[in-house]
């Protein structure tokens, strides 16, 4: 049904409305064609979280904080995250990513840029965040972050194969996910650029997000993870480098002659005692993601502006919507966000709530209300599976 991803969104309360004809902004709908009046809300742009990771979705459902504290970053992986990602199963992922995804919709965020890793279900993974992805409505930019930390190389060749499975759709495209250099060989670094060339995609990688890995690449004979990186090939055009807080002004630089986007995570960075990524004001194309925190772009971004401040960094200006080009590159669309030609994306904003959100053209929350899905029983369904979750956790 050509028409279903067809609507007419407004007048708003500034009198503006806005035509998606086949899930994209147009400069009028067709006769006939769906309309949402929308008399007292005011038409934004869909919100972009340019750095997440769904798997994470049920931390906030009791989550036990580790024992002993970890004091390093890497302690806060080895002991948090590199558990919990070994202790996923199909039915506990599915039901992180559906209230994940369910909670940014309903916060007014229209895409997800996730990297995901679950080294006890690598194969199938991806179909599973595809299909909640489906089901709710929400876009998303999908990756395997292929790592050789658990398994070896043999673990990347199946991440990165893995980031081969996912089929293009109005929603969904494919990236290819690298977790970060100082878990990865040469050999898996160049294998991931060649294999985002032959894609026609672009490489997903956590770079410098804390010294540990600086001092890795350095170990290896690289000036640091992102010349490491950009040496081997791994590092195509439009490559999104999520942190880039240890790397420095020049490095930067180099990143966006490359091409590159960076994704700053200001709530995670300062969570995880990493510092303040400063030097991204050098940088050309800059995001904002949360790195598995909440996908509620404006809470993000009030860390954003207050970290800011803290640190006089006067140059993040622009980086929420920045996210819709990072976007709009991937879908091959009209970065100028709700211009014709658009991803047909947008959130209808009332009394500083997410009244309605527009996904491709479609209805994904009316009135507040999920229409893919039933929250209280994705909620529930997120209860029981975390339960599950701190139990595995603890048996690893
Ligand atoms: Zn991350």
């Amino acid at each position: 049904m050509a028409l279903s991803r067809t609507i007419e969104v407004g007048p708003d309360r500034h009198g503006r409305s806005v035509a998606i004809v086949d899930g994209r902004v147009a400069s009028a709908a067709p006769a006939g064609a769906a309309r949402l009046a929308c008399p007292e809300g005011e038409i934004a742009p869909g919100a972009v979280c340019a750095h997440t990771h769904m798997y994470s979705g049920l931390a906030p459902h009791g989550m036990a904080a580790p024992d002993p504290p970890p004091e390093t970053f890497l302690q806060i992986l080895e002991r948090v995250w590199w558990r919990l990602d070994r202790a996923l199963d199909a039915d506990i992922l599915r039901a992180a990513a559906r209230d994940y995804a369910a909670r940014a919709l309903l916060a007014g965020t229209t895409t997800l840029v996730d990297h995901h890793e679950s080294p006890n279900l690598i194969e199938g993974s991806l179909a599973i965040l595809a299909e909640v992805c489906e089901e709710l409505g929400i876009r998303a930019l999908l990756c395997y972050g292929a790592s050789e930390r658990n398994f070896g190389r043999e673990e990347a060749k199946r991440g990165l194969g893995e980031c081969r499975r996912v089929a293009p759709s109005p929603l969904l495209r494919g990236l290819v996910g690298l977790h970060a250099s100082f878990t990865v060989s040469d050999a898996t670094l160049r294998e991931a650029g060649d294999l985002a060339r032959e894609l026609g995609t672009v490489v997903h990688v956590h770079v410098a997000e804390d010294r540990a890995d600086v001092e890795d690449a350095r170990r290896r004979g690289a000036a640091g993870p992102l010349e490491r990186l950009l040496s081997l090939g791994a590092l195509p055009p439009g490559s999104i480098l999520a942190h880039g807080v240890c790397l420095s002004e020049d490095e930067a630089r180099l990143a966006s002659a490359a091409g590159c986007w960076f994704v700053h995570n200001p709530r995670s960075n300062e969570g995880n005692r990493v510092g303040y990524a400063r030097t991204l004001s050098a940088a050309s194309k800059v995001a904002l993601g949360v790195d598995g925190w909440n996908a509620d772009m404006a809470e993000e971004e009030a860390a954003l502006l207050r970290l800011a401040r803290q640190h006089g960094d006067a140059g993040v200006g622009g980086r929420l919507a920045a996210g819709g080009a990072l976007a709009a590159e991937r879908f091959d669309a009209v970065a100028a966000a709700l211009a014709p030609g658009a991803l047909g994306d947008l959130v209808v904003r009332q009394e500083g709530k997410a009244r309605h959100v527009v996904v491709d053209g479609r209805l994904a929350v009316e009135d507040g209300v999920l229409t893919g899905a039933d929250f209280a029983s994705i909620a529930a369904g997120a209860r029981a599976e975390a339960a599950r979750l701190w139990a595995r956790m603890a048996a690893i």
